[in-house]
């Protein structure tokens, strides 16, 4: 578990490639809008394409009937932000505050452990980031991923 500099647009890239095979038979079409130079991040790259593998299958889960899934960075002082959106279901207000505890699912048995959210949320912390979630029932769902920026030497 080694800590090196990033780049979050490669661990973004290799994550929708994984995906795919996860899409196929849906109507799901990817949006990406990461272009350009991101500063690199000190991170884990395994544990960040977990992360980012767990919120893009939870955008599948929540598209049955197809819809878009939208992966933006954005780069505000010190910190890159990562936001994957979907155009499902949403997350009901009542449940909203239960997302990232650990076994907390409405997916049918064996279709959801209830950890992707538990997991991911402890391996942003362990990055000094942060996670926020806004939700819509019936238009979707974003989630976003805040990350510092690998110190600079100067
Ligand atoms: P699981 O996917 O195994 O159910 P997660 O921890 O990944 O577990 O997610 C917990 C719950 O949060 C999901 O069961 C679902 O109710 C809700 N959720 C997470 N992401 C989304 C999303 N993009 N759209 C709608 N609901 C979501
Ligand atoms: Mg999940």
């Amino acid at each position: 578990s080694t800590f090196a500099p990033v780049d979050l647009a490669t661990i973004l890239d290799d994550t929708i490639q994984l995906l795919e095979t996860h899409l196929r038979g849906t109507a799901i079409e990817i949006k990406k809008d990461y272009g350009g130079a991101l500063p690199p991040v000190w991170g884990q790259a395994s544990k960040l394409q977990q992360v980012f593998m767990n919120l893009m299958l939870n955008a599948r889960d929540a598209m049955p009937h197809g819809g878009i899934l939208t992966i933006t960075a954005t780069v505000q002082g010190n910190a890159v932000t990562i936001a994957v959106s979907d155009t499902g279901i949403g997350i009901p207000p009542e449940v909203i505050h239960r997302i990232y505890d650990p076994f907390f699912t409405t997916k049918e048995v064996g279709h959801g452990t209830g950890l992707g959210l538990a997991v991911s949320y402890g391996i942003v912390q362990e990055h000094g980031g942060h996670v926020f979630v806004e939700s819509t029932p019936g238009q979707g769902t974003t989630f976003r991923v805040k990350l510092p920026v690998a110190a600079t030497q100067t």
